[in-house]
């Protein structure tokens, strides 16, 4: 595949979500529409959704969740920077691990 392409898709990708994102709250099924679609992109063109991306979509029941939302985030407490999402469809938690944007305190 050009790289190009990629770049393109990814692009396409970051938008959806982006897009799914803002619609959640006043309009869910559209959302999920264009959560599916960047999904879908990612599968037909092999290409790897990011990890911002990624954290939109629950690991158990593959859901769109939108943090705050459809989704309850929660600070892990070892000293290991991690957060705790539940998934607000399916009630799994899986906990993700901060590697960027870690602020010295
Ligand atoms: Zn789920």
């Amino acid at each position: 595949m050009k790289a190009g392409l990629r770049d393109l898709i990814m692009e396409r990708m970051q938008i959806l979500i982006q897009n799914a994102t803002s619609n959640a709250r006043h309009d869910p099924e559209t959302a999920e529409r264009q959560a599916n679609l960047a999904k879908r992109l990612s599968t037909k063109y092999r290409v790897r959704m990011s990890y911002e991306m990624r954290m939109h979509f629950c690991k158990k029941c593959k859901k769109f969740i939108i943090p705050g939302l459809t989704a309850r985030i929660r600070l892990g407490r070892s000293d290991v920077k991690s957060i705790r999402i539940t998934c607000k469809f399916c009630n799994h938690t899986y906990r993700k691990i901060i590697k960027k944007q870690i602020t010295k305190e």
